[in-house]
Order: C-alpha cells, then sequence, then structure tokens
C-alpha cells in the first residue's frame, strides 16, 4: 500500500491557498481567519475519511479512527499555522501525511486493534504570540490561564482573546491536559529545515533527540565618542567587544563544545547606530543549542569566560540575561526501531539523525512514546517562501508514517 500522490497534492495545494501569496509562500499566523480557513477545510477532509472530529478548548483539532478495542490510540499529525511568509510544507506535510495514512488504511480496509487520532496543533509557530507549539504545551499541562492571558501578538491580542475569539474555551484549558496511559505513542512527521538528508540523498530521516535552546541577551556597554577625535588606544567600542564575542562563540560551538552544538548570535543592535560615532551600547541575541545537556552547559559556561575577558580587556560592562534553558528530548528507542524496521521494510534509504529545532513531538515526551519521521528540505531552506519539499519525499515519509502506525495500531497492549 502506497500513499496517493494525487490526494497529497490536492490537499497540500488546497491548504497553500488559505494566506497564500502573490509571490508564492504562504501567511497563515495561529488562529487568524487564513487559520481557521485552512482548519475548516482539515476538517472536511477529516470527516471525508470518516474520523471523528473533535476541537479541545485551546483548538487542537483531532480526528479519530477507532480501533476494535477501546486501547489508548495511537496519536500521528503536526501543524497547519506557518509564520509569515513562510512555506507549504512546514507542518502542513506532517497533518497532510497523517490523513493520508487514515485513507490509506480505508482503502485496505484495514481495521486496526488501537485508535488513531490525526492532530492538527494549534499554534506551533511562534511568530504570533511568541512562544512556540502552544496547543502541545497545552497538552502536556504547561501553560496557565494566566500565562495564556499574558502572551500577546503585536496587537496586543493574547493567546487567551484570540482563541475565545476563534470560538474555543480557553477557561477550560485544564480539559486539554493530557496524562501518562492517554496515547499509546505519537509520531509527528515534518521537513528537516535543514541541509543535511538532501545533501546525503536520503529521503527519510529518524530523528532521535530534539535540541533545546539555551537563549540569552547581552547588553555590553562601551562609550559613545567622536569617531574623528577620539584616539583608537582611548576608545571604549562596545560593537568591535561585541565582535570578539560573536567570533569567540562560534569558535566554541564549532571547535570547543560538543561535536552537536551549535551557537548563533542572530541580532545585533547597535547605539548609538551613526557612522561618525564610536558604538557606546550593543544588544545581542544569542542561541546556543545542543542534543546534550552536558555540551550545552560547557558551552555556555566557555562562553561566559569569554565575555568576560573582553570585558576586562576593553573596559566594557557586560550585563546577560538569561532568557531560555531548555533541556532537550529524546525519543523514545521503540518508536525509533519501529520507524527504522517500517522504513527498512519499503527499501528507502534513511538516516538517524537529530533535530536541531524545536517540534510539537518534545511536548509530548512526558506523556507518551514520541518518534519523528523527517523528509528532506531542498536546500535546506524553511521559514521562506522558497521553502520546498518534493512531492515524492512527502509520499515517501507519508509511506513510513504508514508502516510504523499500523505496526504500533496493531499492538495489543
Ligand atoms: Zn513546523
Amino acid at each position: 500500500m502506497k500513499a496517493s500522490r494525487t490526494r497529497i497534492k490536492e490537499d497540500i495545494e488546497t491548504i497553500a491557498r488559505f494566506g497564500g501569496l502573490s509571490e508564492g509562500g504562504v501567511t497563515r499566523l495561529a488562529l487568524s481567519k487564513e487559520d481557521m480557513d485552512g482548519r475548516k477545510y482539515l476538517i472536511e477532509k477529516m470527516k471525508e475519511a470518516g474520523l471523528n472530529v473533535t476541537i479541545d478548548a485551546v483548538g487542537n483539532t483531532i480526528g479519530r479512527r477507532e480501533g476494535k478495542k477501546k486501547l489508548a490510540p495511537i496519536m500521528i499529525g503536526s501543524h497547519l499555522d506557518t509564520v509569515p511568509c513562510g512555506g507549504n510544507y512546514d507542518g502542513i506535510a506532517g497533518v497532510i501525511a497523517a490523513l493520508e495514512t487514515i485513507r490509506m488504511l480505508n482503502d485496505e480496509g484495514v481495521e486496526t486493534v488501537r485508535p488513531i487520532e490525526v492532530v492538527n496543533f494549534t499554534a506551533e509557530e511562534s511568530s504570533r504570540f511568541l512562544t512556540a507549539t502552544m496547543g502541545s504545551k497545552c497538552m502536556k499541562g504547561s501553560l496557565t490561564i494566566d500565562k495564556i492571558k499574558s502572551l500577546k501578538d503585536k496587537n496586543g491580542n493574547s493567546f487567551y482573546d484570540a482563541l475565545s475569539q476563534a470560538g474555543f474555551e480557553p477557561d477550560k484549558l485544564d480539559s486539554v491536559k493530557k496524562y501518562i496511559g492517554d496515547y499509546h505513542a505519537f509520531i509527528e512527521l515534518h521537513i528537516e529545515q535543514g541541509p543535511v538528508l538532501e545533501a546525503e540523498k536520503k529521503p527519510i530521516g529518524i530523528v532521535t533527540f530534539i535540541a533545546a535552546p539555551t537563549r540569552m541577551k547581552i547588553n555590553i556597554k562601551g562609550k559613545a565618542d567622536h569617531s574623528g577625535n577620539t584616539p583608537m588606544n582611548m576608545r571604549r567600542d562596545a560593537l568591535a567587544g561585541a565582535s570578539e564575542i560573536i567570533l569567540a562563540l562560534e569558535k566554541i560551538a564549532s571547535e570547543e563544545a560538543g561535536r552537536h552544538t551549535v551557537g548563533t548570535v542572530g541580532d545585533v543592535r547597535v547605539t548609538p547606530g551613526a557612522m561618525n560615532v564610536i558604538p557606546g551600547e550593543v544588544e545581542l541575541l544569542v542561541d546556543i543549542r545542543d542534543i546534550d545537556m552536558n555540551e550545552k552547559r560547557k558551552a555556555y559556561e566557555l562562553f561566559i569566560e569569554s565575555i568576560n575577558e573582553v570585558a576586562s580587556k576593553r573596559n566594557l560592562i557586560i550585563e546577560r540575561e538569561l532568557l531560555v534553558n531548555d533541556t532537550p528530548v529524546q525519543m523514545s528507542a521503540k518508536i525509533i526501531n519501529t520507524i527504522q524496521e517500517a522504513t527498512e521494510s519499503l527499501g528507502y534509504p534513511y538516516k538517524i539523525m537529530h533535530s536541531g529545532a524545536g517540534h510539537d513531538a518534545m511536548n509530548l515526551v512526558p506523556i507518551t512514546d514520541v518518534g519523528m519521521i523527517f523528509i528532506p528540505s531542498v536546500d535546506g531552506i524553511s521559514h521562506n517562501i522558497k521553502e520546498f519539499t518534493e512531492m515524492e519525499d512527502i509520499c515517501n515519509g507519508a509511506d513510513v508514517l504508514y508502516a510504523s502506525l499500523y505496526k504500533l495500531a496493531m499492538e495489543d497492549q
């Protein structure tokens, strides 16, 4: 049984129209009209596939196919929301592949032992409310009512308000929380959002770990002086200091910390920011990720040492604020094996790899056995209108998801 390219293509192309941009790509922010239109289409398609659709208090949409027994279901899915000027595959591929596996079961007339649930999580992207994977965080139980009232978009609308406006019932947040035993397994198929699978010509990635970030804001204070009248040896140039710090992080991540460590300074704000003024103040936004908490801590400590060295050498005052320090999560060995066997049975080449980006899947880890299937991103591009994944790769991914799901959904215990 193979996934239907025609059905998958039609779904992906139709969803691309909700918030579709004339230059290609899509803007479908969480809980926007475009997102709600996309959800409506998905619900229609879920019903067409015979799924019983329920929507929880924060809008997570779940289509359920019953099994022979009243056992804990297998959940599969991803998200339909996008970043501004995003692509047509990030999240969408996983939701549509999940839906397709249900149609494949229907075509084969298969009745599984366990129920299966296809999910579209609310607000995976952080673009609107500045927090990622919100629907799955609510399932994990890590967001409170106060928190969802405090997370606001740039117009001052909170996540709570947006949920209410969309017709959901955020006051019933507690009812969204899932517990150990509620699910037998969760699998998310997702585009890789990196260049590795394409470069190695592997159509399937099997995820072992999801890396987690340590993020900080660094404020460097020197002295803003006249660029003509201040001799070189009498300067306290905050930007020159920042440059050393940026290069130090690059060196630490590439040479001194763990094999999987990555470090990025993604934003630099210079004050006053004039051609003829020595920069007096610089703010840096830093993101360090690893799949190993010890390696990440090591990179962080080395980085702090470098910052202190630069501060004393250049007579700068450097303050840092730790914004995030998350713990990496490990996928279930059982699900990794299941996906690996499924991929091998189909004869598709694969790579065992980690995810540098966060996904809804990580929030399900405390609740059930979790796995992720990656499919290639052309040129590694995502969160961009140029994001592209070949239809064939989505179909191959759906095949692997189907075979993995089939195995798990037939498990009696
Ligand atoms: Zn995504």
